[in-house]
Order: C-alpha cells, then sequence, then structure tokens
C-alpha cells in the first residue's frame, strides 16, 4: 500500500498552503545578501516585536523547565478586562489560526458547509476541506464582503459563516451597522466566526460585543502576531460565549500556547505606546505607498488594514522581478488576481525602497 492510496480523501485534495517566502530561502535561491533583503509579504510588524514583550519573553525563558500554564490564565484576564467579559469568554491559541482549526474540530462534520468570501483568508478554506466541509465561496462586492450575498448563501447546512474585516487580502473592512445586521439575522444553526486580525490598525473598530452579551453564536479572532509583532511567538485568541469557549477547550492540546508567547501577549498588552506608534506610522506608510502608486498610474485597492493590494500587469513577473531585486511581496494569483500583488506596509526607508524598485521595473518593460 503506498501513503497515497492510505491518505484520507479530505487530506488528499487539501490544498497547500503557501506562506511568504523567509529571507533567508530567497537568499539562498537567489545568492542574495541577506542583509539587503526586505521581506514586506505577510504583514508582519516591520517595526519588530514590542519591546516590553520582548523583555517578557526573555524572563519567561530563564524558567523554561516547566510546562506553561494550560490555561493561560493571566493572558486570558488581562483579555477580560480589555473586552469587559468574563475570562471563561476567552480562548488563547497557538496562533488564530489555531483557533479557526479548533471550530473545525469542534464543529464541522463531513457535508457541512462553510461560507466565505473570496477572496478571503485561505485558511477558513483550507479548514473547511481538512474536515471533508463545503467551503461555499461568495465573492466579493467591489472588494468588500457580500453580506447580502452571504446571507442569501446560508442553507440548512452551513455550520460557519467566516467574516474577515479587515479582508486579507483586500485590505478592506465593512461597517460595524453591516457586521451587526448580519449577524443578528443569522439563523440560530450557524456560528459566526468575525477574524478581527487587523482591528487594531483601524481609526475606530467595529464594536461587536452587544451580539456577545445578547447570546448570539459568534466569536471574534484576534492575533498578537500583528500590530504587537509577536508572529514568530504565535499567540491569538477569540473572544465569544462562555459556552462555545467551553467547546473549544475541549478539542485543544492541554499546553496549546507556550509560556514565553503567554508571558510576551501579558507584556504586549500593557505596551500601548507601542501600538499607537505602530498604527500612526502604518497610516503614514499606506499614504507614502498610495500616493506614489497614483504618480505612477498604477490602480490600488483603498486599504484600512497594514497592506495593500496594487495592481501591476504582470503579478507573478513583477514579483519575480521584485525578488530578483531583494524584496519580497507577495503574488495573488492564488487568489484568483492574477494582475496584482500584496504588499505589507513597511517601515519608511523599506517603502521607499520597495517603490524604487516598481519604479525601475515599471520603466522596463512597460508594466501594464
Ligand atoms: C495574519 C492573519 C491572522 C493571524 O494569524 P496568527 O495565526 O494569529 O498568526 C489571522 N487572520 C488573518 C486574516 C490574517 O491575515
Amino acid at each position: 500500500m503506498n501513503i497515497a492510496s492510505l491518505t484520507k480523501i479530505s487530506v488528499r485534495n487539501q490544498p497547500i498552503y503557501e506562506p511568504g517566502k523567509p529571507i533567508e530561502y530567497v537568499a539562498r535561491e537567489l545568492g542574495l545578501d541577506p542583509a539587503g533583503i526586505i521581506k514586506l509579504a505577510s504583514n508582519e510588524n516591520p517595526f519588530g516585536p514590542s519591546p516590553l514583550a520582548l523583555a517578557a519573553a526573555h524572563r519567561a525563558l530563564e524558567q523554561a523547565a516547566l510546562y506553561p500554564d494550560g490555561g493561560c490564565y493571566d493572558l486570558r484576564r488581562k483579555l477580560a478586562v480589555r473586552h469587559n467579559l468574563h475570562e471563561d469568554q476567552l480562548i488563547v491559541g497557538n496562533g488564530s489560526n489555531e483557533i479557526i482549526e479548533l471550530l473545525g474540530h469542534a464543529f464541522l462534520n463531513e457535508g457541512d458547509e462553510v461560507v466565505m468570501a473570496t477572496p478571503a483568508f485561505i485558511v477558513y478554506k483550507l479548514v473547511s476541506c481538512l474536515f471533508g466541509a463545503k467551503p461555499v465561496e461568495v465573492p466579493l462586492n467591489q472588494w468588500h464582503h457580500d453580506l447580502p450575498a452571504m446571507a442569501a448563501a446560508i442553507t440548512p447546512k452551513t455550520k460557519l459563516v467566516c467574516i474577515c474585516s479587515p479582508n486579507n487580502p483586500t485590505g478592506t473592512a465593512n461597517q460595524e451597522a453591516d457586521l451587526l445586521a448580519f449577524i443578528r439575522q443569522l439563523p440560530k444553526h450557524v456560528i459566526a466566526v468575525v477574524d478581527e486580525a487587523y482591528a487594531e490598525f483601524l481609526a475606530s473598530p467595529p464594536d461587536l460585543h452587544a451580539l456577545i452579551r445578547e447570546g448570539r453564536n459568534l466569536i471574534c479572532l484576534r492575533t498578537f502576531s500583528k500590530i504587537y509583532g509577536l508572529a514568530a511567538l504565535r499567540v491569538g485568541y477569540g473572544y465569544t460565549s462562555s459556552e462555545l469557549a467551553a467547546t473549544l477547550n475541549r478539542v485543544r492540546q492541554p499546553f496549546n500556547v507556550n509560556a514565553i508567547s503567554q508571558a510576551a501577549a501579558v507584556a504586549a498588552l500593557d505596551d500601548t505606546n507601542f501600538a499607537l506608534e505602530t498604527k500612526n506610522r502604518n497610516h503614514a506608510g499606506l499614504e507614502q505607498i498610495t500616493a506614489r502608486c497614483r504618480e505612477l498610474g498604477l490602480e490600488i485597492v483603498p486599504s484600512v488594514a497594514n497592506f495593500i493590494l496594487i495592481k501591476v500587469g504582470d503579478g507573478a513577473r513583477v514579483f519575480h522581478e521584485l525578488q530578483r531585486r531583494g524584496v519580497i511581496v507577495r503574488p495573488m494569483k492564488v487568489y484568483g488576481l492574477p494582475a496584482w500583488i500584496r504588499v505589507s506596509i513597511g517601515t519608511w526607508a523599506q517603502n521607499h525602497r520597495f517603490l524604487s524598485e516598481l519604479n525601475e521595473i515599471s520603466r522596463s518593460p512597460p508594466l501594464l
């Protein structure tokens, strides 16, 4: 028996996730000096980790011989205060990606349907397929989640509906009132999953807590990977009803979040300065890139997140050309947008470097 024929059908058919390329990979592949390469491919924080988080992580490392707190008590308590919820309403994961997978473990049977937008974060689709559920993909309307069309896509088989706001890869957000109305009209057999990975970059994030207090089937996901700069530590969380959190707790590993990450996340929440600076600098970077793209005559999708879609003609070619010049971005063909690249907002200097390389490429031969 070969492995392929022994493998579960859902796993055999599982699409493969291609992450942004690490700097060291690109350096090795292209024979470049890693020090000269910049990565604007995974929406990481270009200002590094929160300094308070980094100091706390160093201290926690001293206790590495001990198992972590499997219940993430300190972190959940801190998050409960922040969200004005009970500790039992928080679930912490090895990145918010783990929580998406836990939702699959807890709720997805074979043949269930998961309603999601397209293009949106690809992990909703991957997790659906992994559990033999059917991803029901609803096209965006003018780059935004088409909430009326998503409501119409719900059937008796629908188990989850995923909303990514701001959406990856488009950087667009739905209005608070629309989200509230959409979730309030969902039938009782559907759980809403609102992925708020980039909510902290918004001028005023939508407030969905009232829905949780009303007892709606809703979980909101947040992450320490973006605004707090802790992507390598893999920590994210969900806030929801205590019943839904308890259900997810049953399907996670006992020590799913390591002690270094827990300590760093607790400290990061106190680093309001760092989060605010990141948000402000990101805003300036968005304007820097938007303005220059307009000068170059390149279409963009106006973004409220820490990345932006740019229409470059042949996305794969521009991706390779930029990579050869030491700038890693993300081609968008897998998202059905072959003419576009997605670029994370970097430091002022990184953005400047990206823009001048893009300009060079656009001169010979023409981009569009
Ligand atoms: C980056 C990102 C996340 C965060 O994932 P982690 O597992 O917490 O690193 C979640 N959702 C979306 C849409 C993202 O872009």
